[in-house]
């Protein structure tokens, strides 16, 4: 496979055009991730409401898997219920991993990632967000 063809159409427009980006004024959580092989960051902040992701912002510094896939995340995370987003994101990362084997149809954008999972170097780009999602979930229900 040609690194190339990681970056898809899909994966260069959340890239260019991050969804979801910034920052919630009135969050009720933060987490902070970085990913220093790569020099990736993000800071993501939610908010829940009965029980779903009713807001997420983040600002994401890095490579474009890692902005892409934030914005995908965002995407796949808002109005969905804690317990939804945490299980995605544990197996988007299993996914990715090769622990998994990928669920186009539940990921819908987001397999235009799974490319990813045959660089080791990048995989770590593509789940930092998911990381921070897990990390601001398990802060908001401690
Ligand atoms: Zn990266």
């Amino acid at each position: 496979m040609d690194l190339d063809a990681l970056y898809q159409d899909i994966i260069l427009d959340h890239y260019r055009h991050p969804r979801n980006q910034g920052e919630v004024a009135d969050a009720e959580v933060l987490a902070d991730e970085e990913n220093p092989n790569c020099g990736d960051r993000i800071r993501l902040t939610l908010t829940l409401k009965d029980g779903r992701v009713e807001t997420l912002r983040y600002d994401c510094r890095g490579c474009a898997i890692s902005v892409a896939s934030a914005s995908m995340m965002s995407e796949y995370a808002l109005g969905k219920s804690a317990e939804t987003a945490r299980a995605g994101a544990g197996d988007f990362i299993r996914a990715l991993r090769g622990e998994l084997p990928f669920d186009d149809e539940r990921f819908e954008d987001l397999a235009a990632l799974q490319g990813v999972s045959q660089y080791p170097m990048r995989i770590k780009c593509a789940t930092m967000c998911w990381h921070a999602l897990l990390k601001a979930l398990a802060a908001r229900a401690g």
